[in-house]
C-alpha cells in the first residue's frame, strides 16, 4: 500500500502472480529506442491471467498501456505510471487458419500472419508487408498504405473491456477511419480475417516488391515510428504531409538528437544521442513551420505515452 493507502501497480501485479519487471526500460521495446521507464511491465501468461490483471487496475484506478511491437509509439523520457501491459506469452501469438480466414492473437507478429498466409497462398493481407506491427497494434492504428489497410479483411474481433470481460465484435460493429479506430476496449486479444485463394508466387512476388517500393522510399536503417504525421484530408490540402513538410523546407531540420529524415519527410528519426524530448520538439516546431507556411494543421500519427 502506498500512502495514501491505495495499493500501488507493482503489488497489484506481483499479487496477481503475473510475471512482471519494476522499473522496466520501455525503450528498447520500441522502434524510436528511445524514452523511459515503465512503473510495472507486465507479461500475462494468457487471456485469464489479462482479464485478472485488467479487473484489479480498474478497481484501483491504476492507469494500463498495452505495448504491441512499438512501432508506433513515442515513449516520454519520464516514462509511464502504472501498468504497460506486453502481450508477448504464446497464447497471444497464436496464428490457425479455418478455410480462407485466418485467425491470429492479438499479440501476433503482423510479418509472421501475412508470411503464413502467403505460404498458403491466401490473398488479403499480403499488402500490409513492411508494416511492424502486432496484430493488435495494427487494428487500433487501422495501418495500411497504397496496397492495403488492415480493417480491408477483418471480419471480427475479440476485445477485452477496461474491467476484463471480453467482447466480440463484428467488422461493422467497430468504426475504422485513416490510421484510427474508434474502439473502446483497451485490448485487442484475437482477430479473424477473410482471405482468398491465390498463387503463392505472385502474393510473394508482391510482397518483395512492395519491400523494394519501401527500402528505396523510407529511412528504414534510422530509428523512427514510420510516418510522424497523418495526411490531412483532402478538403484541408492536396498534398500529404511529407509534401507539405518537404515544401516548408524542414528536411534535416533538427534539434539534440532528432532530425526530419532527408530521405522521407514525414519520417522524424532519432539519432543514438536523442531523447524523447529532442523527437518532441522537432514533431512541435514542424508542425508550428507547416501551419505557418501552408495554414494546415498536422495531426501526430505517432502515440506518445506519458508526455506531461
Ligand atoms: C519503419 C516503419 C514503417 C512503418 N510503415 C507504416 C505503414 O506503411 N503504414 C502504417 O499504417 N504504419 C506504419 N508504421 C507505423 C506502425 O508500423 C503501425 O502503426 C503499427 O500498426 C504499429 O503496431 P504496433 O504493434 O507496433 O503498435 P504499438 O506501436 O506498440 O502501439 C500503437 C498503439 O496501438 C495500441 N495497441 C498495441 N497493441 C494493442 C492491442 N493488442 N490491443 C489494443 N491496442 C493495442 C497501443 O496501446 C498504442 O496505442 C511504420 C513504422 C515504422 C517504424
Amino acid at each position: 500500500m502506498n500512502a495514501a493507502g491505495k495499493t500501488g501497480a507493482g503489488d497489484l501485479v506481483g499479487n496477481l502472480d503475473i510475471r512482471h519487471e519494476l522499473n522496466a526500460a520501455l525503450g528498447p521495446l520500441t522502434w524510436y529506442g528511445v524514452g523511459g521507464a515503465a512503473e510495472v511491465l507486465a507479461h500475462p501468461g494468457d487471456a485469464h491471467q489479462l482479464s485478472a490483471l485488467l479487473r484489479a487496475c480498474h478497481e484501483s484506478a491504476v492507469p494500463i498501456h498495452v505495448l504491441g511491437r512499438g512501432a508506433n509509439l513515442l515513449v516520454a523520457d519520464s516514462g509511464v505510471r502504472g501498468v504497460v501491459v506486453q502481450l508477448n506469452a504464446k497464447p497471444f501469438g497464436a496464428i490457425r487458419f479455418e478455410g480462407d480466414d485466418v485467425i491470429a492473437g492479438g499479440g501476433a507478429d503482423l510479418a509472421k500472419v501475412i508470411m503464413s498466409c502467403v505460404r498458403r497462398g491466401l490473398a488479403g493481407l499480403e499488402g500490409l508487408a513492411g508494416v511492424p506491427a502486432s496484430v493488435g497494434g495494427a487494428l487500433r492504428m487501422n495501418a495500411g498504405g497504397h496496397h492495403a489497410t488492415i480493417s480491408g479483411a477483418l471480419v471480427g474481433l475479440v476485445s477485452m473491456d477496461a474491467t476484463g470481460r471480453t467482447r466480440e465484435l463484428a467488422r461493422q460493429d467497430v468504426g475504422f477511419e485513416y490510421r484510427s479506430s474508434d474502439l473502446t476496449d483497451p485490448i485487442i486479444v484475437e482477430a479473424r480475417f477473410a482471405l482468398s485463394a491465390d498463387d503463392p508466387a505472385l502474393l510473394r512476388k508482391r510482397v518483395k516488391s512492395i519491400f523494394r517500393d519501401k527500402k528505396a522510399s523510407q529511412p528504414l536503417q534510422e530509428s523512427s515510428a514510420g510516418c510522424a504525421f497523418k495526411n490531412p484530408p483532402a478538403a484541408v490540402s492536396d498534398r500529404p504531409a511529407g509534401r507539405l513538410i518537404d515544401e516548408a523546407g524542414l528536411k534535416g531540420f533538427r534539434i539534440g538528437g532528432a532530425e526530419v529524415s532527408t530521405q522521407h519527410a514525414n519520417f522524424v528519426v532519432v539519432h543514438s544521442d536523442g531523447t524523447a524530448d529532442d523527437v518532441l520538439h522537432v514533431m512541435a516546431h514542424v508542425q508550428r513551420a507547416v501551419r505557418e507556411r501552408f495554414g494546415v494543421d498536422l495531426e501526430r500519427e505517432v502515440v506518445v505515452w506519458g508526455q506531461s
